[in-house]
């Protein structure tokens, strides 16, 4: 990949999101000195089913800082309801203010088609705001970014509707992701209560192996590039060796 210091800026629409599905890449341009800067939309102030949902959003904001430090990582943390992050003129102001905050060449989104309402509109909010990052005339509380980034979406939940275009190699990262995962320790308990004893760090694992399977890896992250003009997509940007 390209020998240029980056700054990567990832944006998952709930706490754990970004450790799941990009956590092993995180960490390999963390391990190769680029700055990562993890933004967060919503507050997770659902995830719980014996706590109220300010107290369940305090813990959550608290495993967020613990797995973001993990790598190093800057936490940027939106504070959107959870399960309640619609895409209007307000949040689309305030991804780009998020995203001229970040400063990024490389902008990692959900897919537009995930099985989550919050995940799919952040990815449309994301992917819409980039070149308007650039436009002076849209004022945000940051000044607007010289160079318009680029951006990859990265895999939905279990894979459904995503076909990867390139796969990042994350078998040297994957005890790293494990660890960040593990760091949302009230999410396992909620994923277990809602989904029938399914266990994240079990979902995370098959969907890792099988995206490695594919790409003839151990473990891995698949992504692909925007395919809006102007289409010509530099892989290189992502930590592919
Ligand atoms: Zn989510």
């Amino acid at each position: 990949m390209t020998a240029k210091k980056l700054r990567v800026l990832a944006v998952g629409a709930h706490p754990d999101d970004l450790e799941f599905q990009v956590g092993g890449t995180l960490a390999k341009y963390a391990e190769r000195g680029h700055t990562v800067v993890m933004a967060v939309v919503t507050n997770g102030n659902v995830g719980s089913s014996t706590l109220p949902s300010d107290e369940i959003a305090a813990i959550r904001f608290q495993e967020a800082t613990t797995a973001a430090a993990m790598i190093g990582a800057e936490l940027l943390w939106l504070d959107y309801d959870d399960e309640f992050f619609f895409y209007n003129e307000e949040s689309r102001r305030r991804l780009i203010d998020v995203m001229r905050q970040a400063e990024p060449d490389v902008v990692l989104a959900h897919w537009t088609d995930d099985y989550h309402p919050d995940h799919s509109l952040s990815g449309q909010a994301v992917r819409d705001a980039r070149i308007m990052t650039a436009v002076p005339n849209i004022v945000t509380a940051h000044p607007p970014l010289k160079t318009i980034p680029k951006l990859f979406f990265y895999d939905t939940l279990a894979g459904i509707n995503f076909q990867p275009e390139v796969y990042v190699d994350i078998s040297g990262t994957f005890a790293t992701k494990q660890a960040m995962l593990a760091a949302h320790v009230s999410q396992s308990a909620w994923i277990e209560d809602i989904f029938e004893g399914s266990s994240i760090g079990g979902m995370m694992e098959t969907q890792s192996r099988f995206r490695g399977f594919q790409a003839g890896y151990r473990y891995a992250e698949g992504f692909r590039a925007l395919q809006t003009w102007p289409r010509a997509a530099d892989f290189g940007l992502l930590p592919l060796d």
